[in-house]
């Protein structure tokens, strides 16, 4: 079962197609740090290439035939596309899915207070995080401001050159005696992840003047008010670049690798495709980090939806019709899988864990405590997987997320394959998962990209 280092495959001048894409791909992942953002920026992406609103589709009582290409987006934070195949759409399509959300630490709804001279924000972190990696780093907020009147503010503070950056403390190390012997998870306590905002009194000002320093340059520069937080979804996220990584720059460190990491080659993989013959999709949804949850979650109906929709346009909606065609669809349900730790490698069952540079990574199942959870693939897709990936070199390997018994995971597959449809994880392998800055090799990247566009392609 030996699996070749995929870096093998690209000598010389092929290694400039890895850089380019990886280039690419450290833009988006630099640019795109909330579910919003990576939404709106794959949506003007998509226009670009020719892809349609299907809600201005409908307004319009216009008909969709093969080749069409159509977006769904659902409340600014989920994405779903489709390139419409010669096939029946009631044969099945094949899909790409992926997450857009990522770990970081959410604004509370009435965050700003003043204490001892200093302005701060209280959070609320989301998704599984080692709270004690968010303090002592540069972060920076990211989000909307929804005013009374509809308006949305888009904020970034954080990520130019010149941008004031925000953080969190934490304890200095000579008087950590006792926190030194907490467990990790108590080193750090949630409701203590509090961002400093300001040290300067407004003058003049007699009650919590730093507080209100803060407030008018909010209003000021932002036009926002501290009511105006009520409704608001502000993130605060590592701030700055993603950078190649190790000497030899065959790696990316990055914030929010997790998930998208395989959203990127998953909608760029829709891109390269030219006439097809099945109907093809790529998802990208949100709340995957904490359970799939809400109307933009995977568990919500809104690609179900979005599938009726489009039979309706072509002229041949029947509830029978996306019934068969969810059930007779093929899914490559995208997300990181666990690389190799050379420093931690007790937690890892060597044959069967992912290793940077071998490629795409296929999980047939995940879950934790005997599968407990898991979507587990069936033999006889995994089959039809490894023809493609072999008849198109695309190098891929097989592994589990750790050891049994040590811990596990969750993704996307088990809700899409309550459909009857023929799911399997599969993605990008990286160190440092869910952490502040994640690791992935560009190699893995690439190969992926490869893989998505040969699954689409020949996915019978
Ligand atoms: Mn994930
Ligand atoms: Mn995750």
């Amino acid at each position: 079962m030996l699996r070749e280092n995929a870096w093998k495959k690209y000598n010389g001048e092929k290694r400039e197609k890895i850089n380019t894409f990886c280039e690419a791909y450290k833009h988006f992942i630099s640019t795109c740090k909330t579910e919003r953002e990576c939404v709106s920026f794959v949506a003007e992406e998509i226009k670009k290439a020719g892809y349609k609103d299907l809600r201005e589709v409908i307004a319009q009582g216009k008909e969709l035939k093969p080749q069409d290409k159509v977006y769904v987006q659902q409340m600014g934070k989920a994405l779903a596309m489709f390139q419409i195949g010669e096939m029946p759409l009631e044969q099945g399509m094949n899909l790409l899915g992926a997450h857009i959300d990522s770990p970081r630490l959410d604004i509370k709804q009435d965050p700003i207070y003043e204490e001892a001279d200093l302005a701060l924000m209280d959070t609320h972190y989301y998704g599984g995080v080692k709270k004690y990696q968010w303090v002592a780093i540069p972060l920076a907020l990211h989000g909307v401001v929804v005013k009374k009147d509809g308006t949305s503010i888009p904020i970034v503070i954080g990520e130019e050159e010149d941008d004031p950056v925000v953080g969190i403390s934490d304890l200095l190390i000579h008087l950590a005696q006792k926190q030194m012997e907490k467990p990790a998870s108590k080193v750090i306590e949630g409701e203590d992840l509090n961002i400093l905002i300001g040290s300067i009194p407004l003058e003049g000002e007699e009650k919590e003047p730093v507080k209100a320093q803060i407030l008018k340059i909010l209003s000021e520069k932002y036009n926002i008010t501290e009511e105006d937080m009520t409704s608001a979804e502000l993130e605060a996220v590592p701030a700055g670049k993603a950078r190649d990584y190790g000497l030899d720059r065959s790696m990316i460190m990055g914030y929010g690798h997790d998930d998208r990491i395989c959203a990127y080659p998953s909608y760029q993989a829709m891109l390269s495709l030219g006439n097809v013959k099945k109907t093809c999709v790529c998802l990208l949804v949100d709340k995957e980090e904490i359970g799939s949850v809400g109307a933009t979650g995977m568990h919500s109906r809104f690609f179900e939806n979005a599938v009726a929709e489009i039979l309706n346009c072509m002229g041949e909606y029947s509830e029978l019709k996306v019934r068969r065609a969810l059930a007779n669809s093929k899914m490559l349900s995208s997300d990181v899988s666990a690389a190799f730790d050379p420093n931690y490698p007790s937690v890892m069952e060597k044959k069967n864990t992912a290793y940077f540079g071998k490629g795409l990574t296929i999980n047939k199942y995940t879950g934790s405590r005997g599968k407990s959870g898991s979507n587990d693939a069936n033999a006889e897709y995994l089959a039809q997987i490894r023809k493609v990936f072999d008849d198109n070199e695309v190098a891929y390997q097989t592994a589990e997320l750790g050891k049994v018994d040590e811990g596990g995971g969750g993704t996307i597959a088990y809700i899409m394959a309550n459909y009857g449809m023929d799911v399997v994880d599969s993605g990008v392998a990286v160190q440092n998962m869910h952490a502040p800055w994640e690791v992935a090799s560009k190699v893995d990247i690439y190969e992926s990209y490869l893989g998505y566009c040969a699954f689409l392609r020949e996915m019978q």
